[in-house]
């Protein structure tokens, strides 16, 4: 159903009266009660009785509507944040009756292969624009390390990520988004928390109803802030007494600076090193759990791939070891920042595409060692190796069919001890032994 004869739907009950006079179900009857108590859903002649499911929603709506009010969230703000608002069952992320909620459904950061996400020919034009956004705003990018400690390149790198230096088109209005997500979706308490700081934004008058085109999860401006976030935040760099995250590049900039500050960035830190693995380390070491000092690191055999050395003053800061496509790719060792940024968005992938993009705007360039062409399994399969691990009594939290540090480490541990090779990522081969291992 379109935003538009939703609307036409739902405006039928302008005469309550004979609105009610039609009821034959109890939804109904519940819908027409909503007519009397609710104008938002008022509108012209009476035409035909609502599906229930646009029952159900306006039911929702009203609910959200007592959470509104009691924010202080005048009624003229909600209605005109919700003019022609319907679900949209489009979006990743929601479940369907009679579904399982699942995580990450739809997201890029968990259907492609490592060389897809971080595509070369992608992060090389995002690296030469952010060189020059670099030159541009290098006085403010400046100010905004001085204040919160997180460097230039990183600051530019998650917008680029982001948004793309604010060239995407955000697709979304944020209303609708974060709506259909309370309601439907698989995270429907944080989802409402964050779409009552957005009316709560508009009842401000902080942002326009054309400030609301976000992302698909209802992040908003140049670094994708949610509304919870642009109280807690965000900053006016710029100092025209405005927070502007859709219109001021320091605004933006600062706020994302100040959300990885929030998040536990540590000044002076890299996020990561690129490194090269030597028996008798393997891929099977990776993960927060085995966390070590770089010292130790080193002396287990691991060389920074560029041959650079690790500094005496970098010998105690702890890392751990992540190679998120196993042995057909390179491998880094990360730190607490590397952590913080996955705080952001919490994705190895996207984590190492905002380090990595910040390393190339800093001239550090390309990984040494090249990405495979690996395929990578769909997720029922993921989670099929994820529950015969488990089975097996091999350390395997969550089954959600998401490949992490956690599920590529367990996967390296089965490898060496059944004596198959280890490269510690879900193969079709890795599937199949393991179903004639459980199935026996
Ligand atoms: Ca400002």
């Amino acid at each position: 159903m379109s935003g538009a004869q939703a609307d036409r739907q739902h405006s039928s009950c302008r005469q309550p009266r004979r609105c009610c006079d039609a009821a034959a179900t109890t939804l109904i009857a519940a819908f027409c009660s909503l007519c009397a108590s609710f104008p938002g859903i008022a509108g012209a002649a009476y035409a035909a009785a609502p599906a229930k499911s646009d029952i159900a929603f306006v039911l929702w709506r009203n609910s959200l509507w007592n959470d509104a009010r009691a924010m202080g969230i005048s009624r003229a703000t909600f209605e005109t944040a919700f003019k022609g608002v319907t679900p949209d069952r489009s979006l990743p992320d929601l479940v369907k009756p009679g579904e399982k909620p699942q995580a990450g459904r739809g997201q890029a950061e968990f259907s492609r292969t490592p060389k897809q996400y971080l595509d070369q020919r992608y992060l090389m034009r995002l690296a030469e624009k952010g060189k020059n956004l670099h030159q541009q705003h290098l006085a403010t990018l400046r100010r905004i390390e001085a204040r919160f400690g997180v460097p230039p390149a990183v600051v530019l790198a998650i917008w680029g990520r982001e948004t793309a230096y604010g060239t995407y088109k955000l697709r979304h209005y944020a209303i609708r988004a974060l709506a259909t997500q309370a309601y439907l979706g698989r995270r429907k308490a944080m989802f409402r928390k964050e779409l009552l700081y957005a009316l709560k934004m508009l009842d401000d008058k902080v942002a326009r109803l054309s400030d609301m085109r976000s992302s698909w999860a209802g992040a908003l401006g140049l670094t994708q802030t949610m509304p919870s976030e642009f109280y807690s935040d965000t900053v006016d760099m710029d100092g025209d007494g405005k927070r502007d995250i859709w219109r001021s590049v320091p605004d933006a900039l600062g706020s994302a600076a100040k959300q990885l500050k929030g998040k536990g960035w540590r000044r002076g830190q890299s996020w990561g090193y690129e490194v090269t693995l030597s028996a008798p380390a393997d891929c099977a070491l990776e993960g927060p759990k085995q966390a070590r000092s770089l010292a130790e690191w080193q002396k287990l055999g691991l060389r920074r791939s560029k041959g650079q050395a690790f500094t005496p003053a970098l010998q105690k800061v702890s890392a751990y070891l992540m190679s998120p496509a196993g042995t057909h790719g390179p491998s880094f060792l990360v730190t607490a920042n590397f952590t913080v940024i996955k705080r952001y968005n919490p994705s190895d992938l996207y984590a190492l595409f905002v380090g990595h993009l910040a390393d190339r705007i800093a001239d550090e360039g390309d990984f040494a060692t090249p990405w495979a062409a690996i395929k990578q399994l769909p997720k029922h399969e993921i989670a099929q190796i994820q529950a015969d691990l488990k089975l097996l009594s091999y350390a395997i939290g969550k089954v959600d069919g998401l490949i992490g540090s956690n599920t590529r480490a367990e996967i390296g541990h089965f490898q060496s001890r059944n004596k198959l090779s280890v490269d510690c990522w879900p193969s079709h081969a890795l599937l199949q032994h393991l179903r004639a291992v459980t199935s026996k």
